[in-house]
């Protein structure tokens, strides 16, 4: 008889679960809060524009990663329009000199000695490792929790040149790495590659990725790309309950046999997939009872990926000369909540995908983190007015930043929009409102946590509170994991369809 697997959450570790166990002949159901797939990885209309949240860049866009291969056995990836951007980033000081961060790694080597030639030696050694890393394609066919002694012999020995690099700059983080530079611009540029905690070998990976152009941008957006997975996994058969939250993971023996949704309806399968948040899936819906030390110590000890105040702005002109993504100095430091304040704008230009707004108009947005997560939520909570004065009163301060710092913008807004870690926890239930699952740091390395739990059968988990680090294609790999890890279970071989 057919086997039968519930994945609890749509976003994409959900969604991958779900179409790789459908191609291993399951029958599946993905129950989902929301109404759309995607989870985080996701875009929404407002007015004429599309304020599009997530993907700045995703990894295996072009072929020259491993990564392509993955998304291609879900979708015709090549169909997909990709923006491979010249430059990462613009980085502006307080004195205006400005460092072009390019993805071309011989662009960006000159730039960096341009501008800072006291700092040779370890500009010389920064892009030699990003170079070195543009070489490597990790093989990611077989999840490490299944594979044979033959598949991580052959792992061990692609990945046997690398392991110096990884060793030296997985162990450095990216705040620490930049305050080698000596000179302050520099110094700034690499401390703002991603968050500072992070280790600088995700940075240097990041550049490897865009510089072999594999790491591009999506035309269409964040849930587009999202939709297509959708799609896909329903032609291979699957379902999809939306709007239907899981409350409770029924357990008979240690052993799980099915879901409960808040509604009260229950529903059964042979294999419960959770691709929900992590916290909740184990405290809330699993009430705490099968926790190993390792997920007791992370889930008190380590740190998750900020939350945000995501802002957007439809403006009705274009921005033809400013950089899609560009970091400047504030004049005044903003105040975002009570714990947090910003002296630096992150600026996102959206001009280079055609269809967030109407010709001739652009979408621009600003990614700001706080950890005050509470704060908001207990804001939209006890006082929806005070919650939206606040949220005007940032979008007002910043319009009157880009109004100065770009000219002719407060006049010509048309659309705005601010999303705060209330709306991440209300919409997706990540826990702490954090944008993308644990944090990855030199303590915690590279690295997934175990899928299955102790005591509890018939369970997994996946998505980015599994994968540390987080990440859109890390996600989708981690749901492909446990459908590897429940077929090795059924002692079925696993395999994967192409799109027809
Ligand atoms: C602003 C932003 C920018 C980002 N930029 C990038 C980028 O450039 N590149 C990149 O690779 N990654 C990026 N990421 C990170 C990446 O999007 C995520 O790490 C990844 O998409 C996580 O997927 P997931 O399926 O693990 O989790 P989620 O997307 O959180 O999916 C979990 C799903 O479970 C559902 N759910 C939760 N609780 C329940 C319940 N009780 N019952 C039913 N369903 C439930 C949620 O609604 C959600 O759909 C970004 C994220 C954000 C927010």
């Amino acid at each position: 008889m057919q086997k039968r697997a519930i994945v609890i959450g749509g976003g994409m570790a959900g969604l991958s679960a779900g179409a790789y166990l459908q191609m291993n002949g399951f029958d599946t159901r993905i129950f989902e809060l929301n109404e759309t797939p995607g989870g985080v990885c996701t875009s929404w209309k407002r007015g004429d524009y599309t304020v599009d949240w997530c993907i700045h860049w995703l990894v295996g866009s072009g072929s020259s990663d491993s990564f392509y291969e993955r998304w291609s056995e879900l979708i015709d990836i090549s169909k997909i329009e990709m923006v491979d951007h010249e430059t990462y980033a613009v980085v502006e000081d307080e004195h205006g000199d400005t460092i072009t961060l390019y993805t071309d790694l011989e662009q960006l080597e000159v730039e960096m000695l341009k501008t800072a030639p006291e700092d040779v030696d370890k500009i010389y050694e920064f892009v030699d490792a990003c170079r070195k890393l543009a070489k490597l394609n990790m093989p990611n066919e077989q999840s490490q929790e299944v594979a044979n002694l033959w598949y991580k012999m052959k792992w061990f020995w692609k990945m046997l040149p690398y392991l110096g690099v990884f060793g030296k700059y997985s162990k450095i983080s990216t705040a620490e790495y930049a305050s080698g530079f000596q000179n302050p611009l520099l110094r700034k540029a690499v401390g703002h590659l991603f968050e500072p905690e992070v280790p600088i070998l995700f940075c240097m990976m990041t550049l490897a990725w865009m510089y072999k152009k594999a790491a591009g941008y999506p035309v269409g957006g964040s849930l587009n790309f999202a939709r297509r997975v959708a799609e896909r996994y329903e032609a291979l058969g699957g379902t999809f309950h939306y709007n239907s939250r899981v409350d409770k993971i029924l357990v008979e023996q240690d052993r799980a046999v099915g879901i409960q949704l808040a509604g009260g309806e229950l529903y059964f399968a042979d294999y419960i997939v959770s691709a929900a948040d992590g916290h909740a899936t184990l405290f809330d819906m699993l009430g705490g009872k099968y926790l190993s030390p390792e997920f007791e110590e992370y889930y008190q000890q380590r740190k998750t990926f900020p939350s945000l105040v995501y802002v957007a702005f439809g403006i009705g002109r274009t921005f033809q000369a400013t950089p899609h993504s560009y970091l400047f100095p504030l004049p005044e430091p903003i105040r975002i909540d009570p714990q947090t304040e910003i002296r630096d704008l992150h600026l996102r230009v959206h001009n280079f995908d055609p269809t967030l707004a109407p010709y001739g108009k652009t979408l621009l947005s600003t990614m700001i983190e706080t950890r005050n997560w509470n704060y908001w939520v207990d804001l939209q909570r006890n006082d929806p007015e005070q919650y939206r004065q606040e949220k005007q009163q940032i979008a007002n301060a910043l319009i009157h930043v880009l109004d100065e710092k770009l000219g002719n913008v407060r006049d010509l807004v048309e659309m705005v929009d601010v999303t705060t870690p209330a709306t991440i926890i209300g919409f997706t239930n990540n826990w702490k409102g954090s944008f993308e699952g644990w944090l990855l740091t030199p303590e915690t390395g590279f690295r997934q946590l175990p899928s299955a739990l102790p005591g509890l059968d018939n369970f997994y988990m996946c998505g980015h509170w599994i994968a540390v680090g987080g990440g859109v294609p890390t996600a989708m790999l981690s749901g492909r994991n446990v459908a590897q890890l429940i077929c090795a279970r059924e002692q079925v071989p696993f395999g994967t369809l192409e799109p027809a």
